[in-house]
């Protein structure tokens, strides 16, 4: 039965667009006003879609990613005056059956969203509680994991830049049939938390008169990053030339999270240089980063 449902399941998701495709349909069916899609390289290594329709009820999750469950059709009629894209129950089941799959949700009866994290059948196999708001998240995580062929295929350059062509065209899409939606699409987002303070903001303890008190951290670990450095002073010049004229030097802090997949910590024993894949590089923007308040540190 695995390689039946394996079978069956690679004919109905066939690609990253169709799974974002399906989803999306979800998460239209279900009544929401903002949807958010998140990829990480490509999607294959996930693909993620929140929304904040109506939830899943608790009755329902148990067999919510369970084949031809749906709870869109009631009675054979209801195919006559069908109102949703998704009827046949097929597509949270199948992406079960070809990759890792968490479902968090909330109804408007729920205190607490839920996280459930599905097996290859579709059935729950654990569950905890979460911090999200109402609506529901599908995260789709290794796809293909269990068909290599078909991975691998996805995998070239050429392919992916031709799918995620077609994922921000079938967005487009529905973003021109329903204007009143609110649609994002992020692909490899990268976070960037920094700690500058507001130029000429009183800082004046710190000025030891050191411009390079400045802290780079890459998921939380302590780097050395040339490029990145030589970004950040740039930066730095820019905003705080007063400063700087006044020989005050705050302490700089930026904390960069990206995807696992971008980075490689492996450079230098110590692991204190990284290499960032070269569009992590390039997306930097600091001006993102608002100056955080002020801060006095007192000796
Ligand atoms: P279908 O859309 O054909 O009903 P799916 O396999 O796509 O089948 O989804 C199965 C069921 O899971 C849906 O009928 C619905 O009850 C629930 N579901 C899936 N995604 C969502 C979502 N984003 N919001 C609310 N319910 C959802
Ligand atoms: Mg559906």
């Amino acid at each position: 039965p695995d390689t039946v449902r394996l079978l069956s399941s690679s004919q109905v998701i066939t690609s990253v667009v169709n799974v974002v495709k399906e989803l999306i349909e979800n998460s239209l069916d279900a009544g929401a006003s903002s949807i958010d899609v998140k990829l990480e390289n490509f999607g294959l290594d996930r693909v993620e879609v929140r929304d904040n329709g109506q939830g899943i009820k608790a009755v329902d999750t148990p067999v919510m990613a369970v084949r031809h469950f749906t709870s869109k059709i009631c009675r054979h009629e209801d195919l006559e005056h069908l109102e949703t894209y998704g009827f046949r129950g097929e597509a949270l089941g199948s992406i079960c059956a070809v990759a890792e799959v968490a479902v968090t949700t909330k109804t408007e009866e729920d205190e607490i969203s839920t996280q459930y994290t599905l097996d290859l059948t579709g059935k729950i196999v654990s569950q905890k509680p979460s911090h999200l708001g109402q609506g529901t998240t599908v995260s789709v995580m290794k796809l293909f994991k269990n068909l290599p062929v078909r991975r691998q295929c996805f995998s070239s350059t050429k392919k992916c830049k031709e799918e995620l062509k077609k994922v921000q065209d079938l967005l487009m899409a529905y973003a021109i049939i329903k204007p009143e939606l609110r649609l994002m699409l992020v692909h490899n987002k990268i976070l960037l938390e920094g700690f500058f303070p507001k130029p000429g903001a009183d800082y004046s303890s710190t000025s030891t008169s050191n411009p390079d008190k400045t802290f780079i951290f890459v998921n939380n670990r302590p780097v050395q990053h040339k490029e990145i450095m030589k970004l950040l002073r740039q930066h730095y010049a820019a905003q705080y030339a007063d400063d700087q004229a006044r020989n005050r030097y705050p302490t700089l802090m930026l904390k960069i999270s990206v995807p696992p997949s971008s980075v490689d910590v492996n450079l230098t024993p110590d692991k204190t240089q990284v290499l960032l894949h070269n569009k992590v590089t390039t997306k930097l923007n600091l001006n993102q980063i608002d100056p955080l308040q002020a801060y006095s540190e007192r000796n």
